[in-house]
C-alpha cells in the first residue's frame, strides 16, 4: 500500500499551470462574469486551448492522457479562485463527457469525445427532474422506440441541468424509462439528445444564489425524436451507468469543495494581515489565527480525503465509499471556511466586490448537487452493511 499523497512532478506542473491561470485570467475578469450573470465564454475557450476539458481522456479521443487526479487537481485550482469556471469544467467532464467515454460505442465516441476534449463543445448529463432528484430512480421522462422509423421518442423534462443551454452546448445525456421489469419496475435507459433536435425546448437560465457565472436550465422533451442508435450503453442499465458516473463525479465535486475551502484561506490570510483594528492587524489576534488554522486544518483534511478517492480509483479499487466521505466531508467544511472567511472580511465580506462574498454564496451548493449530504450519509452506512 502507498501511503504517498504528494503529487508527482507532472502532476504538479499541472496544478502550477493551472493556478497562474486562476489568477491570471480567471481572478481579474470573473466578478464582472458574475455580476452580469453571465457565461464567461472567452475563459471557457481558453480552458479548452490549455486542454482542460481532456485532462482524463486517452490521446486518440482529443484528450490529454490524465487521469482522474489530474482533473481534481485542476478543479480545485480553479475554485481556490472561482467556482463557476471550475463547475463549467467539472460537469463538462465529469457529467458531459465520461458518460460517452464510459458507455459509448465506438462510432459514439468518435462523433462526440474530441469537440468535447477541445472545450468547444460542451455536454450536459440530464438526470433531475422536478419530481425526483435525490430519488432519481424515480424518473417520469419516457423514451418509445418507434421501431418502423429507428428512432427514440422522448416526452417529459429535467430541472437544474449544469450547461445544458450555452452556444456551444451540443448534446445533453438524458435518463428515460424505456419500459418495466417483471416486477413493474422501470426500465431506466441514457439516450443522446443533442441541442436544436426538434421539440426539445432549454429554458432561460434560472436565477441563482450562487455559481452565477455557470448556466443551469429546465429542459422539456415534447415528441422529440432522436436516432435509435443514440442510446448509451445498455438498454435498462442507464440509472446504474449514471450512479457509476456520479460515484466518480463525488471525486470531482469533493476536489472543488477544497478549492473554494481553500481560497477562503487564501484570502483570508491575506485579508487578517492588511485589515488594521485597535491599532494593529487583526491577524495578530490569536482569535484571528485559531480561525484560519482551522481553516487550514479542513481544507488539507478535505484534500486529503479526495485524493485518497481518487488513488482507489485509478487502482482499479473499490472507492464509492472513500469518494462519499471525500464528498460529504469537504463540501461541510467549504461552507464552513466560506462563512469564517466572511466573518474575518467584516463588513467587506457582505460586499460582492470581494472574493469571499462570491465563496460563500457558492459554497452552499456543494452540500446539494451531485447528491446531497443526507444522499452521502445514506450512501456511507449501506457501505457498511446497515440494514436497508
Ligand atoms: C446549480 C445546480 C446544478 C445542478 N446540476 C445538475 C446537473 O447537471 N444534472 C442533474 O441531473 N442534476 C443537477 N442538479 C440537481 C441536483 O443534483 C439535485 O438538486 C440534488 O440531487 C437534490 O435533489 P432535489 O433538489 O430534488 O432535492 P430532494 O431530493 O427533493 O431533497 C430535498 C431534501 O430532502 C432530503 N432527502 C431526500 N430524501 C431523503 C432521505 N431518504 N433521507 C433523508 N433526507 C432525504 C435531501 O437530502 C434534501 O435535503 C443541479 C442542482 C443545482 C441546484
Amino acid at each position: 500500500m502507498s501511503l504517498d499523497h504528494r503529487l508527482t512532478a507532472e502532476h504538479e506542473e499541472l496544478r502550477r499551470t493551472v493556478e497562474a491561470f486562476a489568477h491570471d485570467v480567471v481572478a481579474p475578469k470573473i466578478g464582472d462574469f458574475y455580476e452580469r450573470h453571465e457565461f464567461p465564454y472567452e475563459i471557457v475557450r481558453e480552458m479548452g486551448r490549455m486542454g482542460l476539458f481532456g485532462l482524463p481522456f486517452p490521446e486518440e479521443y482529443g484528450g490529454m492522457g490524465g487521469d482522474y487526479l489530474a482533473l481534481g487537481i485542476a478543479l480545485e485550482e480553479l475554485a481556490r479562485v472561482d467556482s463557476s469556471v471550475a463547475i463549467t469544467l467539472e460537469a463538462g467532464v465529469s457529467l458531459g463527457a465520461m458518460p460517452v467515454f464510459r458507455f459509448g460505442t465506438e462510432e459514439q465516441k468518435r462523433q462526440w469525445l474530441p469537440r468535447l476534449c477541445s472545450g468547444e463543445a460542451l455536454g450536459a448529463f440530464g438526470l433531475t427532474e422536478p419530481d425526483c432528484g435525490s430519488d432519481a430512480g424515480g424518473t417520469r421522462t419516457t423514451a418509445v422506440l418507434d421501431a418502423a422509423a429507428g428512432e427514440w421518442v422522448l416526452n417529459g423534462s429535467k430541472c437544474f441541468i449544469t450547461n445544458s443551454g450555452t452556444d456551444i452546448t451540443e448534446l445533453v445525456t438524458v435518463t428515460a424509462v424505456t419500459g418495466r421489469k417483471e416486477n413493474g419496475a422501470p426500465r431506466i435507459s441514457a439516450i443522446i439528445v443533442p441541442s436544436g433536435t426538434p421539440g426539445f425546448t432549454v429554458a432561460a437560465p434560472y436565477s441563482k444564489v450562487g455559481w452565477n457565472a455557470s448556466d443551469t436550465r429546465e429542459l422539456s422533451f415534447s415528441d422529440v425524436r432522436v436516432p435509435a442508435a443514440n442510446l448509451l450503453g445498455e438498454e435498462g442499465r442507464g440509472y446504474a451507468q449514471f450512479l457509476r458516473i456520479l460515484d466518480e463525479g463525488r471525486i470531482a465535486i469533493s476536489a472543488l469543495s477544497t478549492g473554494l475551502a481553500q481560497g477562503c484561506v487564501d484570502e483570508s490570510v491575506k485579508y487578517a494581515a492588511q485589515r488594521h483594528a485597535f491599532g494593529r492587524p487583526i491577524g495578530a489576534n490569536q482569535a484571528i489565527q485559531f480561525k484560519i488554522a482551522d481553516m487550514e486544518t479542513r481544507a488539507h483534511m478535505a484534500r486529503v480525503g479526495w485524493r485518497d478517492a481518487a488513488s482507489r480509483l485509478l487502482a482499479g479499487e473499490p472507492f464509492k465509499k472513500e469518494a462519499a466521505i471525500a464528498k460529504l466531508y469537504s463540501s461541510t467544511v467549504a461552507v464552513d471556511n466560506a462563512r469564517e472567511a466572511t466573518q474575518i472580511h467584516g463588513g467587506y465580506g457582505f460586499m460582492n466586490e470581494y472574493p469571499v462574498a462570491r465563496m460563500w454564496r457558492d459554497s452552499k451548493i456543494l452540500e446539494i448537487g451531485e447528491g446531497t449530504s443526507e444522499v452521502q450519509r445514506m450512501l456511507i452506512a449501506r457501505e457498511l452493511g446497515l440494514p436497508a
